[in-house]
């Protein structure tokens, strides 16, 4: 494992349980604990990476994967074409775990400016 510490390594490594709800080779989407929409899931590289400040041009293929990811859990959860998709950077941007994630959020209606 990557890094031990990071609860979504060890998510990815089998080493603490989550609700998986689509498992790739590059990939892994899990229900967040602590949802804050209806569908609310989180999409990770099974890369360490702390956050998408950390991606480069080579990441490009693992990009694609999680945005692919993205587009086929919207549409198992019956969320296509009426979600949203955040990743914080950073804590003052709200970022609490230091592992890239992408929340998926869906299943009611969304304001802007988020806070
Ligand atoms: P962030 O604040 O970094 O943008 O998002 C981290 C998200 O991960 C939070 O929404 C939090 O509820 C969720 N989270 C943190 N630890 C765990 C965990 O161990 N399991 C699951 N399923 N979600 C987690
Ligand atoms: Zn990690």
């Amino acid at each position: 494992m990557k890094d031990p510490s990071c609860p979504f390594c060890r998510i990815v490594a089998k080493d603490q349980p989550a609700e998986v709800v689509l498992d790739r080779d590059q990939v892994l989407a899990f229900r967040d604990r602590n949802p804050v929409a209806p569908v609310h899931v989180l999409v990770v590289p099974k890369e360490h990476l702390p956050s998408l400040e950390a991606v480069a041009e080579r990441h490009a293929p693992l990009l694609g994967g999680l945005v692919e990811a993205v587009n086929d859990v919207a549409q198992a959860e019956g969320i296509a074409g009426a979600f949203r998709l955040v990743s914080n950077v950073g804590a003052e941007a709200g970022q609490s775990v230091r592992h890239l994630h992408l929340h998926l959020l869906g299943g009611r209606r969304m304001s802007w400016p988020p806070g």
